[in-house]
């Protein structure tokens, strides 16, 4: 925990802006932007109800950007998990207040966060992964069944460049259709970080501050930490755990 701290305090000294390190483009961004726009605006007509999952993470507020600008019927839905950085909150509450698209706010059961703490403590998540997975089932994939009820697709902002395990991810994932009659899109899963930031410096969208300070992901507090050059993205959450056990339900495949 030390090194960490250690890290942040002395990134957050150094911090400069996202838009300037990492905006740079690929040299196919506009065949990019164009197939997401395309692929947006297909899953708008043929996919209703459908909805966007934001972290208020680089890419989400793109996808956002784009949902708004397109003007398309798609509403957004952000899970606060009650862990939330203040510079999150107050991304959520801007987005909110400016968003052409509704912005729906899912929180965990407090009785269930409440119980949880009392039998394990705060820092419980740090104690084992069956703890961390009990946190994550809670604050997080309960709100998401939630917020999944009764639609028939939603999208996410994974990329392929993200770690290993998202390597392979499709623009539209049905592997789940057969199951919970639930489609995914993933439009930007063929978009670099330099892009992300690229449309975003672009655009003038509105971003989380902590991507200022060397924040790959946005996530819970507790969670989530500033990399170092060099380090991998996945770095950046649940670094204590094994590379492969990197993701919190939301995205694993069975
Ligand atoms: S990311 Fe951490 S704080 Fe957030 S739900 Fe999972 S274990 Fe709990």
């Amino acid at each position: 925990m030390k090194d960490t701290v250690m890290t942040s305090s002395f990134l957050s000294r150094t911090s400069s802006k996202a838009t300037e390190l990492n905006a740079k483009p690929s040299p196919d961004f506009a065949v990019k932007l164009a197939q997401t726009k395309a692929l947006l605006q297909l899953a708008n007509v043929e996919f209703q109800p459908l909805t966007q999952a934001s972290s208020l993470g680089a890419e989400d507020v793109v996808i956002t950007h784009l949902i708004n600008q397109l003007q398309l019927d798609i509403p957004v839905f952000v899970l606060e998990t009650g862990a939330l950085h203040t510079e999150t909150l107050a991304l959520l509450e801007r987005t909110q207040a400016h968003s052409r698209t509704p912005i729906h706010v899912y929180r965990p059961q407090q009785e269930a966060v409440i119980q949880f703490i009392r039998d394990h403590g705060q820092d419980a998540m740090y104690q084992s992964m069956d703890l961390r997975k009990s946190c994550c089932n809670i604050r997080k994939m309960a709100p998401l069944a939630q917020a999944l009820k009764g639609q028939r697709a939603w999208i996410t902002g994974l990329r392929k460049e993200q770690s290993n395990a998202r390597a392979d991810v499709p623009l539209q994932d049905n592997s789940e259709v057969s199951t919970k009659d639930l489609t995914k899109f993933n439009p930007l899963a063929n978009w670099s970080w330099g892009d992300v930031w690229h449309y975003i410096a672009s655009e003038g969208v509105d971003y989380n501050p902590l991507h200022d300070q060397f924040f790959p992901s946005i996530g819970c507090a507790p969670c989530t930490r500033a990399i170092s050059l060099g380090e991998d993205f996945r770095a950046g959450r649940w670094w204590w755990e094994d590379e492969a056990a990197k993701e919190c339900g939301l995205h694993v495949k069975k």
